[in-house]
């Protein structure tokens, strides 16, 4: 045999795997490739001209001397800026590598594969041409400077792995500070599209947003972010929990995000479960257990979004859920915010929009939960696709026109 190929799920069950077959005493390893790390060699993603570079002609108006007078003409009037560049169409993707996926502090030239990839989604999905930007600087000041210093490149910024609690005064500032679209995607992506499946997920059992009772394990970035857009979408009855506990009014370890969710109650996950309706997971592996879940109320909806390990593995309480959702692609019901993030730049890039709203998540989420229609709407069917083509083009939709209605649309 010369070559075979197998999938390993980690670099362990890889090593397991090549042990297991040097063993056989006739077989002899030669060479061992990962076609993931070989997939990332050179980096993944390139700049390219759109225009041959061919004759003296060619360069002459692409670059100096014909290219003076594009640059006057902006001098003369900025906002040509957005006509005769690339801005329009263009992103940054700014980390300081704070909080790279679920990984930790791994720092800026770690977080760069990354953000690599995300500009590959924001081309796939979206067609807008995205750059990673990853600061070796993790000072709240320092990055907002930073990123205003670069702002007129980009026609929109889209923040990304920054770590809870500075991520949410950097995102304020920079919205605050800059007149193009400013959106930290572990926040409002998640929350969007947690909104969307949870619209469904309720249709499903009967329920409504305002009478449900909701837990949300984890108030970092994502809990944070997906509780304050559940209470706009009207839930009024919602537990958060951190690594302490229920987010009680009796802590005096709360931050200022932390207080705005903060309940008379006290106590635990297991103690904020009894009756839930609703348990939303942004928090780490195997907090919840199948006791938990029993001692919910009828019907319970359950998204277990711990990436890429949920709180709860879903085959333990497969019986005893009406509903349940993972960030996982490998079960029924992905949370994954490539659901989101495309469609809402290229909706605010489209009209130009100065900021993006409260109204624009939601009328997203609306967007992408409508795409299931009644007759599909099912136990494993809540969420659309992430390759399902519609998604993009009814987010863009939704939030142009969320955009006009609430004045921020330029265009
Ligand atoms: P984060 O900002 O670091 O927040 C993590 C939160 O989890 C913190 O509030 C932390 O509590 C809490 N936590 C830690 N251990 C806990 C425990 N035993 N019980 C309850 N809460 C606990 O991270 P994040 O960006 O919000 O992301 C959180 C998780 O959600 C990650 O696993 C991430 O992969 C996942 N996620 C999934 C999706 C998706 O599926 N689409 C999207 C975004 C995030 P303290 O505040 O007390 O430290
Ligand atoms: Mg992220």
């Amino acid at each position: 045999i010369r070559d075979i190929t197998v999938d390993a799920t980690s670099t362990e069950h890889a090593e397991q795997i090549v042990n297991a077959v040097k063993a056989v005493s006739h077989i002899k390893v030669l060479n061992v490739y990962d076609r993931t790390f070989n997939m990332h060699r050179g980096g993944k993603i390139c700049i390219q001209g759109k225009m041959p570079l061919e004759t003296q002609a060619d360069l002459a108006m692409a670059y100096t001397p014909g290219v003076g007078r594009i640059c006057e003409a902006i001098a003369e009037d900025p906002e040509k800026v957005y006509s005769l560049t690339i801005k329009s169409n263009t992103v940054a993707i700014v980390t300081d590598g704070s909080a790279v996926l679920g990984l930790g502090n791994l720092g800026a030239e770690a977080a760069l594969p990354v953000m690599e990839g995300k500009a590959m989604l924001f081309k796939k999905f979206a067609g807008i041409d995205a750059f990673p930007i990853c600061l070796a600087n993790q000072s709240t000041d320092q990055i907002v400077e930073t990123v205003k210093n670069i702002a007129p490149v980009f026609g929109g910024v889209n923040l990304e792995d920054i770590s809870a609690p500075r991520c949410f005064e950097i995102e304020e500032r920079l919205r605050r500070e800059l007149d193009i679209p400013v959106f930290h995607d572990d926040q409002h992506g998640t929350a969007i599209v947690s909104l969307a499946a949870l619209i469904n997920a309720l249709k499903l059992v009967h329920k409504s947003m305002e009478d449900v009772r909701i837990v949300i394990n984890g108030a970092g970035a994502a809990g944070i972010a997906i509780a304050r857009l559940l209470r706009k979408a009207g839930a009024k009855t919602i537990l958060m929990c951190d690594s302490q506990g229920i987010l009680s009014k009796s802590r005096a370890d709360l931050t200022s995000q932390k207080k705005e969710f903060a309940v008379d109650a006290a106590g635990s996950l297991a103690g904020a479960m009894s009756g839930a309706d609703v348990f939303l997971g942004v928090s780490v592996p195997h907090v919840l257990t199948p006791q938990m879940v029993l001692s919910m109320a009828k019907k319970p909806i359950v998204m277990a979004m711990a990436n890429p390990i949920p709180e709860i593995q879903p085959e333990l309480v497969e019986h005893d859920v009406a509903v349940m959702a993972t960030g996982r692609s490998d079960y029924p019901n992905q949370i994954n915010n490539v659901l989101a993030f495309p469609g809402i730049f290229r909706g605010a890039l489209d009209c130009r929009a100065q900021e993006i709203t409260t109204n624009m998540y939601l009328e997203a989420a609306n967007a992408i939960a409508s795409l299931i229609h009644a007759s599909d709407l099912d136990r494993e069917h809540i969420i659309p696709s992430v390759f399902d083509e519609r998604v993009v083009t009814a987010v863009a939709g939704a939030v142009q026109r969320a955009a006009r209605q609430d004045g921020v649309a330029r265009r």
